[in-house]
């Protein structure tokens, strides 16, 4: 039975009971943690305002032997990211990426890095251009896989190992696990992508988040990037990420202008 502190992001919120609240927590020293607010649903609690999916938050909890889930005993605000809070397109990116981590991170243990990287990605969802949105997310997904190890093997083809050549056709399955060849993707089913959409994929695996905030691969190339969170990730996982559709109905509603008219 012990006090501990640690600075958590807020991955989800449940209610227990009349009054509590359970919420999960990825940590940056102790994994993914489920602790109970007590209080929390009541209107003058002093976890709610803390306790809310997507805040950064310095929380002070506590361990007891007995049972498997903890209880918060202090919890302030280090950030509540408002900025994603607030827009609709943003917090369907947020939505997403905490249910990339709560279905990625069954346990509590958590591998080094993943934290770090989820507060950079969150503190650059608020900041960046909508328009760059896509691609900082292919990069968070690329960076996230390589620190789970589920990176996808871009070297060459996956099956018979042959580097693949510019003039080459290639192929990407997300089943096997990265690129394929022409020769053997007929025998294996892989989507036809460019070569440039390879060095994409190599680029954004590779380059520092906060130097992708302003850019853009094109809507062709960023097109082909989507076999990522549409084949590859239900693949690794084996089942679906449902919030990714809602980034797209949300972009959709967006480029028509409807979220106006169905908010008016
Ligand atoms: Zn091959």
């Amino acid at each position: 039975m012990r006090l501990y502190k640690t600075d958590a992001i807020v991955l989800s919120d449940s209610e227990l009971g009349d009054q509590d609240k359970i919420i999960t927590l990825l940590s940056d020293q102790y994994g993914k943690i489920r602790a109970v607010a007590k209080g929390a649903r009541r209107l003058k609690s002093r976890f709610a305002p803390a306790v809310q999916m997507l805040s950064y938050v310095n929380a002070v909890l506590y361990r007891s032997q007995r049972i498997e889930v903890d209880t918060f005993n202090e919890c302030k605000i280090n950030s509540p990211f408002l900025g994603i809070r607030n827009d609709l397109v943003r917090l369907s990116y947020g939505y997403y990426l905490v249910e990339l981590i709560m279905k990625f991170i069954r346990g509590a243990e958590t591998p080094p890095f993943l934290f770090d990287l989820v507060l950079k990605m969150l503190f650059l969802l608020e900041t960046t251009p909508e328009k760059s949105l896509p691609v900082l997310m292919r990069s968070f997904e690329l960076k996230m896989l390589t620190i789970l190890g589920y990176r996808p093997y871009l070297a060459g083809c996956v099956d018979c190992h042959r580097r693949i050549e510019k003039s080459r056709q290639v192929y990407f399955s997300g089943y096997e696990g990265g690129i394929l060849c022409s020769s053997c993707s007929r025998k294996r089913v892989g989507k036809l992508v460019s070569y440039e959409a390879i060095r994409w994929m190599k680029f954004f695996a590779n380059t520092p988040l906060k130097k992708l905030a302003n850019m853009r691969a094109g809507e062709k190339i960023e097109k082909e990037l989507k076999v990522i969170p549409e084949s590859y990730i239900p693949h690794r996982l084996g089942e679906d990420v449902l919030s990714y559709d809602f980034i797209e109905t949300v972009q959709d509603l967006e480029k028509d202008g409807d979220l106006e008219k169905i908010i008016d």
